[in-house]
């Protein structure tokens, strides 16, 4: 689910240690049953830059419980987060520890994910209108028994949740141009088993959850956070992929850190960033050669380095707005309005290969959150980015001779060329309304093998996919 790179290294080792493993261990460990639905976690290490995916499993017997699964990887998986299973094991502290065929289907199989299919086909992205959404949430703050840590102020926890200006209520109204609402409260100090020396995030959460749902009704509330003083955890927030729960091991929660959480609770991946040489070794903007640098996209509340609003991938895959997809072999030049712009083309979206495209957008000062400087290099360019289909995003460096990603935007007059299909993306022009872009294809090119599935016509145009389920009702 996360960084590709990495994602392969650990389906490789998946593998591995399947086929090494298989013969003492054909069966899961016996003992312990859980059934309800299965849910995809990430922990992020925001000050290290590194994350850590999971999966467990919601309780039919007990929805407020969360129950991890040790010894499984997604991979190893035949079943997806979201639908529902019954898990095979033994309870400890940690939770079920089984093994993939431990893991079964409860119900029917769905679909298979739409996110490993060709992102190319003959096909014409409709105009999104924004939906309404309406988030109630409910944070619960935790106190240690043995007092460490202290108490969290709930009263500056509802001001960065619900507050007017700098909140996550404020920074959602904005990413989704005012169509979506976040509300709730926050409710304790309840006292939990533990202290700041250690990290029973499952067991502070459960009970937490447990505590609270005595006095309040958690089925009204759509996401529930779980809220208490820096612990030994190793990260700074712990969050459901498509699900309602959340886990915040900060003693005063930062906007980034909880917008960032219930980000991965509607779905997203992290804005992470492609760093790519040539075959010398110098840095380059884009090439065969390239890694996955998790969160360093600074443009987005889900990389880590500040809570800027989401960028025109991250609002498609919410259906916040739809992009101008060109077709392969399509030249065409396009006024880019700015990304938070009330209508026109917000962002562009070009192919790439058989499995993602480059979306190019323009970003210019907008609201509390996206107020960069209007001469900044990212409201004077152009933003390109690299689609995956509901993996990470990865911002591409324009100006790869920089280390710094704030100038990473093509600027006026500058050409990005895709080594792969040769395709020339130039800013022309721009003003403070609009970037014209234009984007050309080499004439004598032999049009690449991916295209080959769905016929080498002009009408083959990269197409955005709902990744499955991302929102839930
Ligand atoms: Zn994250």
């Amino acid at each position: 689910m996360r960084g590709s790179t990495r994602g392969l290294v650990v389906s490789l080792l998946g593998t591995v240690l399947v086929v090494t493993a298989q013969a003492p261990t054909v069966s899961a460990p016996r003992g312990d049953t859980v059934s309800g639905t299965l849910v995809a976690t990430v922990a992020d290490d925001f000050a290290a830059g590194e994350d850590t995916d999971g999966l467990g499993i919601i309780p039919d017997e007990d929805p407020t419980r969360f129950v991890p699964l040790a010894g499984v990887e997604a991979a190893d998986l035949a079943v997806a987060p979201g639908e529902r299973v019954r898990a095979r094991g033994r309870l400890a502290a940690g939770g079920l520890r089984t093994a993939a065929s431990g893991v079964r289907p409860l119900t029917a199989r769905s679909a298979p994910s739409e996110g490993s299919t060709p992102l190319v086909a003959p096909f014409e992205e409709p105009e999104v209108a924004a939906a309404a959404r309406t988030t109630s949430l409910l944070a619960i703050t935790v106190r240690f028994s043995d007092g460490s840590g202290g108490t969290v102020d709930k009263a500056r926890l509802s001001r960065t949740l619900f507050g007017d200006g700098d909140s996550v209520s404020t920074y959602y109204s904005e990413t989704s141009r005012g169509s979506w609402t976040t509300k709730g409260r926050v409710v304790g100090p309840f006292t939990v088993s533990g202290s700041t020396r250690g990290c029973d995030w499952e067991g502070w959460g459960d009970s937490a959850r447990d505590q609270a749902g005595r006095t309040v009704d958690l089925s009204a509330y759509t996401n529930v956070m779980v809220v208490w003083p820096t612990a030994a955890c190793g990260w700074a927030g712990l969050g459901h992929v498509r699900g309602p729960y959340s886990w915040i091991n900060q003693s005063t929660p930062s906007v980034l850190v909880t917008a960032h959480e219930l980000g991965h609770n509607y779905g997203l991946p992290h804005a992470s960033s492609y760093e790519c040489r040539d075959a010398s070794g110098r840095r380059v903007t884009i090439s065969d050669r390239c890694s996955v640098v998790g969160y360093a996209d600074p443009f987005s509340a889900m990389g880590n380095r500040g809570a800027r609003l989401h960028h025109g991938i991250h609002r498609q895959d919410l259906r916040l707005m739809s992009t101008r997809n060109v077709a392969y072999d399509e030249a065409t030049e396009v006024d880019l309005a700015p990304l938070y712009a009330a209508g026109g083309v917000r962002a562009l979206r070009i192919p790439r290969d058989g499995r993602s495209s480059y979306v190019v957008e323009y970003r210019r000062p907008y609201a509390t959150f996206d107020d960069f400087a209007s001469a900044s290099a990212v409201a004077t360019g152009v933003t390109i980015r690299v689609d995956q289909g509901g993996d990470d995003s990865l911002l591409l460096d324009t100006t790869p001779d920089t280390r710094s990603l704030d100038d990473a935007a093509l600027q006026v007059g500058r050409v990005f060329e895709d080594p792969t299909t040769g395709m020339r993306l130039t800013l022309e022009a721009r003003t403070s309304s609009l970037a014209s872009v234009s984007v050309s294809w080499p004439s004598t090119r032999t049009p690449p093998a991916w295209l080959e599935g769905a016929g080498r016509s002009r009408a083959n145009v990269p197409v955005w996919r709902p990744p499955a389920d991302l929102l839930r009702p």
